[in-house]
């Protein structure tokens, strides 16, 4: 492996219509992003991996900042920091006209406690004038970002220097993904998001975010579908509220999954559940790569 390889995971916040969906598009060339029906009831998701020669970026987003909208709560603020603090870089996204918005303002300081390399992008260029850009730049020179990158994603066809500058903010590190294992991912992503979705929808606020849920085997047989996923909880006294009486809700959580994840494969499913405990994981740097990115 070439000793100057750099890897790592990138997160992309901003408010709705910023253009980051368009971002991943663009960078993702579409065939590797991964679609996800609830992307709001999730921690952080892969959207998709870059991978040449010389680098891999894992995109992922934040969802977070969009469900909090504009009242950025404390608890909110926590756990979207926990995330981010699990990326390599940070990139927050705004629109050139509209900047600074209250809530960028909030999200822009609420940034500065992280410990993260940040760029921030500073989108739809092509919809302001060259002294407007100028001093929405300025503006963005109070905040401690490490690059900050005017640009438009619509108009921009190539996006190899953007790649550049990203690639030179990643660590040196072999990469995480294996080709092969990017074939795969989507389909196992997609299996963890449906068991966290299935997991927002049934447990109480806590629950949710207490846990995540990595896929641990993935068989694609001729007639069925083998998957077995392990339910990382925080405390023990969670369990027995996951499982429920006598095993009902997690007997409930597993066949409504399996039902979920049918309607994509379309063979039989057989779904293995788990529960795991790590005390505090959420609160452990790297969690996130350590669970459900190896
Ligand atoms: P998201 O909500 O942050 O994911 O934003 P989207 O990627 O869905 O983009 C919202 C809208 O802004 C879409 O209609 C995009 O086509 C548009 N958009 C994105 N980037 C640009 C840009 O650079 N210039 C212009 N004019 N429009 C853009
Ligand atoms: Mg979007």
């Amino acid at each position: 492996m070439n000793k100057d390889y750099r890897a790592g995971f990138v997160s992309i916040v901003g408010k709705p219509n910023v253009g980051k969906s368009t971002l991943m598009n663009k960078l993702l060339g579409e065939k590797l992003s991964i679609i996800s029906p609830k992307p709001q009831t999730t921690r952080q998701q892969i959207k998709g991996i870059i991978s040449d020669e010389k680098r891999q970026i894992i995109l992922m987003d934040t969802p977070g900042f969009v469900e909090a909208r504009y009242t950025l709560h404390t608890k909110m603020l926590e756990y979207i920091n926990n995330s981010l603090n699990d990326s390599d870089i940070v990139i927050f996204m705004t629109d050139a006209k509209k900047f600074p918005t209250d809530y960028d303002k909030q999200v822009c300081s609420n940034l500065q406690k992280l410990s993260v390399p940040k760029i921030a992008l500073l989108n739809k260029i092509d919809l302001s004038n060259e002294v407007t850009v100028k001093q929405k730049l300025e503006l963005l020179k109070e905040y401690d970002f490490e690059k900050i990158l005017p640009i438009s994603v619509l108009k921009t066809l190539d996006f190899s220097s953007f790649l550049e500058e990203l690639t030179e903010m990643l660590p040196l590190s072999p990469p995480f993904y294996s080709t092969d294992e990017i074939s795969d991912l989507p389909l196992r992503f997609f299996v963890q998001e449906i068991i966290r979705e299935q997991i927002f929808l049934m447990y109480d606020e806590e629950i949710p975010y207490a846990s995540t849920v990595v896929v641990e085997q993935y068989h694609d047989l001729s007639n069925k579908v083998v998957i077995a996923a392990n339910i990382w909880l925080e405390k023990k006294s969670q369990k027995p509220i996951v499982i429920g009486k006598n095993g009902s809700k997690i007997k409930k959580l597993r066949i409504t999954a399996e039902k979920e994840i049918h309607k994509i494969v379309e063979k039989r499913v057989k779904l293995d559940l788990w529960i795991k405990i790590k005390p505090n994981w959420r609160k452990k740097p790297n969690a996130l790569k350590e669970f459900g990115y190896r």
